[in-house]
């Protein structure tokens, strides 16, 4: 029995020795890696680290004991039982930072019950670096690229492109991402193959096997069709081995060197203050982006953006805090440019920006009032916060199908628009709009023109007494002699000009050239008053009175009773106490008033009291239906009445006939003007037709 225990005794104390040896071994093994280890049980907490760790994280392993691994910025594993990596980035106290690979793997009790993990880490400091280097390398080769004048693509060893830069995306009218993917002989099109080739695809193939391929003078086919001509330099690219990996073309268009070799200068397509495109750059991004427009059916929206109240800032904090808050606004517009777009300063406080892409344009709409809201964000500037807003005028193409500088006026007019209308909001251009403001403006410019070409004459219809056969005088109605077009009515020369200084300066020009002809037949021996018909806008100037008196003056000869205004009724239904007090004023100076087109102003017996014109002249559309329409002959008897009640003369204009006049002389109205006497005609002309008038009228009748 004791050796039986004896020997069980030293059994377990083998066992235990071989334990501790087993321990003893693997406590050995965590120490002798490398690598730091951390054991960590199933919460997270640690359990224990090897010397690797101590090492690499400082501290003994019992300051690490019961630490949570989060503590380290690292997640648990988040499925148990897989083994995870992840990389976690220290900051070390001088400053450094230290990258490393985490990895960790669950561990199980012997009974398979999970206990925990356990982690590695791997340094990777130095494979970050190099990660990092290469990659600002390559955002520098892009930038450098993007910003350079030449055309620089690259393609893979089968001749398809892998990058194209905006310069050479620019001259093949290709955008980055048609052409990537494509055949370089596809967009690098000549219009004649060089001599050494014989197909367009051969292009590509000489490429990849030549070291250096040089051509001086080539004209390439921009996708449009136009044609530039380049230089190009092409050559392969190797890889470590030598192997040949693709090409990279290099061309520049050669069509103007001299302004090649400017362009080519960063300074001269940049704006020195913002880093953005200048107006040079900018009209080469509108034609393509234009031309993109076109090709792809969508819509372009040209945005010209003004900071409202930029003085302001100026003025009140200095150039130099205006100057950084222009170029915060220059890096909120960068920022909200997305590849389709292009963003540039035209100086001052003035920015384009180019929205490419676009599907209708109400998307431009609410795009160009994102921007809007961004750039109203406060500004902190110089341990101050400024606020600014701005206005955008929107032209949009292919709608307003104009050339791009046009496209640019035209945004820069709707701008102005939304200045003037409360600035902090967008003004889209009219097309419609600006199509008739210009044409108006056209015809405007070509009355004035008519008026100092002296292609304007008056005509003169007589005013008869239709019972005595008296001729009472003429109305003076404006012909336009135009010398393409022929004689023209008043109809093509006072819509026109309607409510501009223009009308008023044609109504002198009338009144001064009816006196002028006053003097003339005064002097031989015929006192024929005239009528002159009065625009209302001309007749309201301020200085009416003073200048009609000053007319008069340059004809003394004729008597101002002579004269007669006809004013159109209704616009001397807009302010009748007004135009009572001016009618007082001019026939102060002798002139006499006409109410024209009567009955057309719905005028009311108290108004038409108030209103001193010595004569009313009924409108010509009631008259011509006195014979057969019983309304028109019912209100031409009423107002013949109401003339005669107010005492005032009454007068019948458009008299075309002898039933006409019977029905007038019938009602009482006396005095005729119409086609029927007379029409219209050139003064030189009234003479004779007066003596002849006179002959025919000793016959009763005779002259209808
Ligand atoms: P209005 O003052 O009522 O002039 C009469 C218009 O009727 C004239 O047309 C005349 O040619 C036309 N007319 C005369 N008798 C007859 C007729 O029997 N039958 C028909 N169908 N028409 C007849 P016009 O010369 O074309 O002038 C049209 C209007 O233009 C004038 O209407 C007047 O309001 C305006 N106008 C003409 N000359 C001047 C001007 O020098 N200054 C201003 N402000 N307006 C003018
Ligand atoms: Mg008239
Ligand atoms: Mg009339």
């Amino acid at each position: 029995m004791a050796d039986k225990i004896q020997t069980l005794v030293m059994s377990l104390q083998q066992t235990q020795r071989q334990q501790s040896e087993q321990l003893h071994f693997t406590r050995q093994l965590i120490d002798s890696l490398p690598l730091p280890v951390f054991v960590a049980d199933s919460q997270g907490r640690c359990l224990d680290v090897n010397k690797a760790w101590e090492h690499h994280l400082g501290g003994p392993a019992h300051q690490w004991v019961g630490q949570p691994i989060h503590a380290l910025g690292i997640p648990m594993a988040a499925q148990a039982g897989r083994t995870e990596s992840r990389e976690v980035r220290w900051s070390l106290e001088d400053h450094r930072t230290q990258d490393w690979t985490y990895i960790q793997a669950p561990f199980t009790t012997a009974n398979g019950t999970a206990a925990g993990t356990i982690g590695t880490l791997i340094d990777i400091t130095e494979r970050k670096r190099a990660q990092e280097t290469l990659q600002a390398e390559k955002e520098r080769a892009q930038v450098t690229l993007a910003s350079i004048g030449d055309g620089v693509i690259t393609t893979d060893m089968h001749g398809r492109i892998e990058t194209i830069n905006e310069a050479a995306q620019l001259m093949t009218g290709y955008q980055a991402t048609q052409a990537i993917g494509r055949l370089l002989d596809e967009v690098f099109r000549f219009f004649e193959e060089p001599m050494s080739l014989t197909t367009p695809s051969g292009f590509g193939r000489e490429l990849r096997s030549s070291t250096l391929h040089q051509a001086a003078q080539q004209v390439l086919i921009h996708r449009s069709g136009e044609h530039y001509a380049i230089e190009y330099t092409a050559a392969p690219i190797q890889d470590g081995e030598g192997t040949t990996a693709g090409c990279v073309l290099v061309f520049r268009d050669v069509t103007e060197t001299r302004e090649l070799r400017e362009k080519l200068s960063w300074h001269a397509r940049h704006d020195a203050l913002t880093g953005l495109h200048n107006r040079v750059a900018l009209a080469e991004r509108l034609t393509h982006a234009v031309f993109t427009a076109r090709q792809n059916n969508s819509l372009l929206g040209v945005c010209m953006l003004d900071l409202d109240h930029f003085q302001r800032i100026n003025d009140q904090h200095g150039v130099r805090t205006g100057d950084r808050l222009l170029r915060e606004v220059a890096l909120r517009l960068s920022a909200f440019a997305t590849a389709s777009d292009a963003v540039a300063r035209m100086g001052g406080d003035e920015f384009v920006l180019l929205l490419g892409n676009q599907p209708d344009t109400q998307a431009i709409a609410a795009r160009a009032l994102q921007v809007l809201s961004q750039l109203a964000q406060p500004y902190a500037i110089d341990h101050q916060t400024l606020h600014a807003t701005a206005s955008i005028g929107i032209a949009v193409f292919p709608q307003d199908d104009v050339a791009p500088d046009t496209l640019l006026r035209h945004a820069d007019q709707a701008m102005c628009h939304a200045k003037r209308t409360g600035r902090n909001q967008i003004h889209l251009f009219d097309v419609q709009q600006d199509h008739e403001v210009q044409t108006l403006h056209t015809q405007q410019t070509r009355v004035a023109q008519a008026l100092h070409d002296a292609e304007f004459r008056l005509y003169y219809q007589p005013k008869i007494n239709l019972r005595t056969g008296e001729i009472l005088g003429m109305e003076a109605l404006l012909r336009w002699q135009h010398p393409e077009l022929g004689l023209l009515g008043p109809q093509h020369v006072f819509p026109l000009i309607d409510d501009t200084e223009l009308t008023v300066k044609v109504g002198e020009w009338v009144l001064e050239q009816a006196l002028r002809q006053m003097r003339q037949w005064t002097a031989a021996g015929q006192c024929w008053a005239v009528s002159v018909n009065i625009a209302a806008w001309h007749f309201h100037r301020p200085n009416f009175v003073e200048r009609l008196k000053a007319i008069l003056q340059t004809c003394p000869e004729v008597p101002p009773s002579q004269l007669e205004l006809e004013i159109l009724e209704s616009a001397a239904l807009e302010d009748v106490a007004y135009m009572r007090s001016m009618m007082q004023s001019c026939q102060a100076l002798g002139v006499r008033f006409a109410l024209d087109d009567f009955g057309t102003g719905f005028s009311s017996l108290s108004y038409l009291k108030r209103l001193p014109a010595e004569t009313i002249k009924i409108d010509q559309s009631f008259i011509r239906g006195i014979v057969d329409d019983h309304d028109d002959l019912t209100l031409v008897n009423a107002i013949i009445a109401l003339a005669a009640a107010l005492q005032r003369k009454v007068i019948a204009e458009g008299v075309e006939t002898q039933a006409h006049s019977d029905i007038l002389l019938q009602l009482g109205c006396e005095l005729a003007q119409g086609y029927g006497i007379a029409r219209p005609m050139p003064a030189e002309q009234v003479p004779e037709w007066a003596r002849s008038y006179h002959h025919q009228a000793s016959a009763p009748k005779a002259v209808f």
